[in-house]
């Protein structure tokens, strides 16, 4: 991970407002992290934890930060006219900047000289991965995030690992509208409602959910892992037998017999493969650069934790294990810890792609907009 130097984060700091960064990571410990610090390029992805109220890491940051408060406007300005140790000012791009409930987005930047860059939002701050002069990171909305702005701030370093420009803008979050699915559950279904199952669920794959590798290996749209139908989608609304929705769906599910094949949708290193009494046999796959999928209910899988496998290979069999009313495949897509929906990465439209040419017009401006 990066650290950065003691002259680089206080600098970071001058050129910071609090209550901006505040902003963009949800009202939690403003610190730093803002990582102007060189060699980023090493471990792109890397997501840097933010202090909880509890850390006592977070009360020194803040008052730091808060000292350099007062002059921190002035400095932003300077640092965008300057961009010391940038070849060219960069382009930054954030695509689309109205996102639905449960999809992913794409902030990029064609940043020659640039040694690092870094994004602020939602909570985190992340290092943004490095491909050449560009730098991207694949962001996601949860399925029930608050619709409204949400704040994002790209932070760039030259090569010497000195902060040189800073954006920040409002992310729109639009309401996606999600229906309510009614679902019948029989008796030893509806045991598995039970809140220690789904704990127990969260516990088991929750360190596997994040992608860890600096690689990516996806290039292009997904393909579909089971060649059935998808017979329910991302972000219905589930009712268990007529009762008030408890909670969303997380994924999409193909339909099938028992034995059907699933296969890679796109390239990538096995995270995970066990067991949980709610999701039953599945397996994670980590495609790089932040995003990772899931596969659920499954009847057997033929890959192990560090087996690299490439698109459409076979990955497992569909079944019915856990809490399901029949044979179906359960697919999931984690971009940064948030699960999004699976769709968005079978179809062109939409697809977050990280080499897309962007329009020079489209880049941020320097001044913060408000979107309509
Ligand atoms: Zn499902």
């Amino acid at each position: 991970m990066c650290i950065p130097t003691t002259t680089a984060r206080h600098r970071a700091l001058r050129r910071f407002s609090r209550r901006r960064l505040l902003g963009a990571l949800g009202g939690a410990g403003a610190g730093l992290l803002l990582a102007a610090c060189s060699g980023g390029e090493d471990e792109p992805g890397v997501t840097v934890d933010v202090p909880g109220d509890d850390d006592p890491a977070e009360e020194p940051m803040a008052e730091a930060a808060a000292q350099a408060e007062g002059a921190d406007d002035e400095a932003q300005s300077a640092a965008e006219e300057e961009s010391p140790g940038l070849e060219a000012e960069p382009l930054i791009w954030v695509e689309p900047r109205e996102v639905q409930q449960g999809a992913a987005f794409i902030v990029a930047s064609d940043a020659p000289g640039a040694g690092f860059a870094s994004v602020a939002f939602g909570g985190q701050i992340l290092s943004m991965q490095r491909e050449g002069s560009r730098f991207y990171a694949i962001l996601g909305i949860d399925a029930l995030a608050p619709v409204g702005p949400i704040p994002l701030i790209i932070s760039i370093a030259d090569g010497a690992g000195d902060p040189a420009v800073q954006r920040e803008t409002l992310i729109a979050v639009r309401d996606s509208e999600w229906q309510t699915e009614v679902v019948q559950l029989d008796e030893e279904n509806r045991s598995l409602l039970d809140p220690n199952v789904t704990r127990q669920d969260t516990e088991t794959r929750g360190p596997f959910l994040r992608s860890r590798s600096s690689d990516r290996f996806w290039h292009d749209i997904f393909d579909p892992p089971a060649a059935g139908v998808i017979t329910s989608g991302y972000g219905l609304l589930r009712s268990y037998n007529y009762r008030p929705p408890s909670e969303y769906h997380a994924g999409v599910d193909f339909a099938g017999a028992v034995g059907d094949t699933i296969v890679a949708p796109s390239g990538g290193v096995v995270l995970w493969g066990g067991q949980t009494q709610r999701r039953g046999n599945g397996l994670i796959v980590d495609h790089g650069a932040g995003v990772t999928s899931g596969y659920y209910h499954l009847s057997d899988f033929a890959v192990t934790p560090g087996q690299v496998v490439q698109p459409g290979q076979f990955l497992a069999r569909m079944g019915a294990t856990g809490l399901a009313t029949g044979p179906h495949l359960h697919w999931e897509i984690v971009v940064q810890g948030v699960t999004v929906n699976p769709v968005q990465w079978i179809r062109t439209l939409g697809f977050p792609s990280p080499t897309q040419e962007f329009d020079p017009l489209d880049a941020l401006p320097a001044r913060l907009e408000i979107p309509g």
